[in-house]
């Protein structure tokens, strides 16, 4: 549409291109939503997108998406691009959860609200962050490995540092490990941030591990880790518990398996349906309702968290499948 609209134009010098923009703006009746992604690696993302679009275009919007590869530089560079099409509303999923202030003060200086999706800006005056509890689903990964076994070497993989969430779902995991470490009962052999959330990386971290130590379980951070710490531990994998999460169905597969303990189901729909309901209230000035804060060392950021499910063997049908999170077909 913005082409045919721009040819239609004829462009003389007095015309500029600013001035088609505008009057592009001007034709846009609906809410313009703009949709920053950090990049569209792991089998969620693509999911996150196509949730997203199809609930804005469904509650009477229109949206654009961008995926940065994993930059901080090329995210602000598709965020000018979009506030020079004149979105109403900017949603952001960082590229790089430390330097991302930048693009909300950007927003932020042409009227645009910004919602934080997934991953926290930080040190930002973002306007609403839509996520789930990722300190709980940390827990919830250690909690699962804890049933079956409290004792011996165990090793963290964690995410991407540059990731606020890496940072939220150690936490989780310390909460409730720690307790353990510092009794002596668990003796915490691996702790280290894996770059980009590479599965590779996680398997190349795990290889060389396992050629000094041996261990016991692995609690890591996103099933892509985990597949990686799984192909590391190669047939020890069906002794040694290993926890991940976003119920992927290649994680499932493990799952059934018996080489992946469990995972956490976050549902993508929830996510989607939730930030895309605050766009559009934010686009048509309607208040907007929060159930708590997050505090992004700037300020207490209203927030909405939802709840995440943790899936075993014993549940997966009811949950992931029942809710058409994964086709039975698949497996
Ligand atoms: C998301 C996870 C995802 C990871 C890697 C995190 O911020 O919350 O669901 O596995 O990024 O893409």
């Amino acid at each position: 549409i913005s082409i045919i609209i721009l040819i239609g134009c004829q462009d003389t010098e007095e015309t500029s291109n600013e001035d088609n923009l505008d009057k592009l703006q001007a034709n846009q009746e609906q809410p313009y939503v703009g949709f920053a992604m950090d990049t569209l690696q792991d089998e969620r993302w693509y999911r996150d997108k196509e949730n997203f679009e199809t609930e804005i275009l469904e509650q009477g919007g229109n949206v654009k998406t961008l995926a940065a590869n994993g930059s901080q530089e090329v995210q602000n560079e598709q965020v000018r691009l979009l506030l020079e099409e004149g979105i109403d509303v900017l949603v952001l999923i960082p590229a790089n959860s430390e330097e991302a202030s930048d693009v909300v003060e950007m927003a932020h200086a042409e009227d645009v609200p910004v919602i934080s999706y997934d991953q926290l800006v930080m040190h930002a005056e973002v306007d609403y962050y839509v996520s789930f509890d990722n300190v709980r689903v940390g827990e919830l990964k250690a909690e699962a490995i804890l049933d079956i076994v409290n004792e011996g070497q165990f090793a963290y993989v964690g995410g991407a540092e540059q990731d606020n969430n890496s940072h939220l779902l150690r936490e989780g995991a310390m909460n409730i490990l720690q307790p353990y470490i510092d009794d002596g009962d668990i003796e915490l052999v691996y702790d280290e941030f894996t770059e980009d959330w590479s599965p590779d990386a996680a398997q190349e971290n795990i290889e060389a591990l396992l050629e000094e130590t041996d261990l016991d379980a692995v609690v890591a951070a996103n099933d892509g880790t985990a597949g990686g710490a799984i192909n590391a531990l190669g047939d020890q994998a069906f002794d040694v518990p290993v926890s991940g999460q976003d119920a992927e169905l290649e994680a499932i597969r493990r799952i059934i398996e018996g080489t992946q303990t469990m995972t956490v189901y976050k549902s993508l729909e929830a996510i989607a349906e939730r930030s895309a309901h605050v766009a559009m209230q934010l686009a048509n000035n309607e208040t907007v309702e929060t159930d708590t804060s997050v505090n992004n060392e700037a300020i207490d950021v209203p927030a909405i968290l939802l709840e995440p499910i943790p899936v075993d063997s014993s549940n997966y049908e009811d949950t992931v499948i029942e809710e058409g999170h994964i086709d039975e077909s698949d497996l």
